[in-house]
């Protein structure tokens, strides 16, 4: 029982290949945040070990239990969060690569033989973000894995060296459709209406929604935000320098995922301004707030909406790209108090 929502090719193909003893010794699970990759790696792992050896986790069996627990001596996980545990939250937040040293960690542990399970199990979560000396360490792991070791890459994009793609099985996994999301969280005992808005806001990443259901504070803090964003436009520019103030520091501080969301969600906000100025409303994202949407797109030109959209996913490249976070975001904010 892979106990999964969706993915429902991925797992079958996992299942055959473990069944007909054709499952690779590499992997890349590959596919936006929050849409379910970890999970499928987990389950993998179990699928592979598991003490009924059916080539489907058991999730009751000893090794499954274990290995969901994260503490099974065959199962190692690395990645951004392992890399940055022991240092300060600031230079976490600072470390925008996975560095050499995290990969020979790896690989030192990968000689050894699995101490009780059929197969040692290595995960490395964000691998995009390996450097290129890391991804060049990696690429020998890659090209002569032992023989009891399964590696499985997980990744935001399928921005990594050419190299390593190739020398890997690759599942790119996609987002849910909109109904299956809801439905998944009708089943964990959220409300129709709210269900159809968690789906709706999740974009089909279905473990995005199921932590916004665990949270109903998210839920509020989200509206909360999209307000303060709509108030940009109309507080001024000093209300709008003290936001990307604030939000900058936030980015400084080590919490730049929480601007990223920011960002997410304005430019999420100008898509369905798009969409409901175009008059194809069925594909918006924010359908608590569809009256606000139609009011707000009235006056406002397809073009003008665009740009905004267009500006907004603009600036959070610019972060990515190191940009000075004060001066990204006040020159965002300066577009949107003005346009008009
Ligand atoms: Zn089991």
């Amino acid at each position: 029982m892979w106990n999964i929502i969706g993915h429902e090719w991925a797992t079958k193909q996992l299942e055959q290949s473990i069944a007909n003893n054709t499952d690779s010794h590499a992997y890349l699970f590959s596919g936006m945040a929050g849409i379910g990759k970890a999970l499928l790696a987990l389950r993998f792992a179990q699928a592979l070990n598991c003490d009924e050896a059916t080539g489907t986790p058991c999730l009751t069996c000893r090794t499954c239990r274990r290995i969901e627990r994260g503490n099974h001596p065959d199962l190692r996980i690395a990645g951004m969060a392992s890399q940055a545990v022991g240092l300060k939250a600031e230079d976490a937040a600072r470390q925008k690569e996975l560095k050499i040293g995290t990969v020979r960690e790896w690989q030192r542990d990968i000689t050894l033989r699995p101490y009780e399970a059929r197969r040692r199990i290595f995960i490395l979560h964000d691998a995009e973000r390996l450097n290129e000396e890391a991804s060049n360490a990696m690429l020998k792991t890659l090209e002569e894995p032992p023989p009891y070791a399964t590696l499985i890459l997980v990744a935001n994009s399928t921005e990594l060296l050419p190299t390593i793609v190739s020398r890997c099985r690759v599942l790119r996994l996609r987002p849910l459709p909109r109904r299956q999301v809801a439905e998944a969280l009708a089943a964990h005992n959220v409300k129709p209406d709210d269900a159809a808005m968690l789906a709706a806001w999740s974009g089909g990443r279905i473990g995005w929604a199921l932590q916004l259901v665990a949270q109903p504070e998210a839920v509020a803090r989200r509206d909360e935000q999209l307000d303060a964003l709509l108030a940009l436009q109309s507080d001024g520019i000093s209300a709008g320098m003290r936001w990307a103030e604030q939000r900058a520091k936030e980015y400084r501080s080590g919490e730049q995922e929480s601007v990223f969301a920011w960002l997410e969600l304005w430019q999420g906000w100008w898509r369905d301004l798009l969409l409901t100025a175009a008059g194809c409303p069925d594909g918006i994202v924010n359908i608590d707030r569809r009256d606000q949407l139609v009011q707000l797109a009235r006056g406002q030109s397809l073009a003008q909406i665009h740009a905004m959209a267009m500006r907004i996913g603009q600036a959070a490249q610019q972060l990515r790209e190191n940009g000075n976070p004060q001066l990204v975001l006040e020159h965002v904010v300066l577009q949107v108090a003005t346009a008009r």
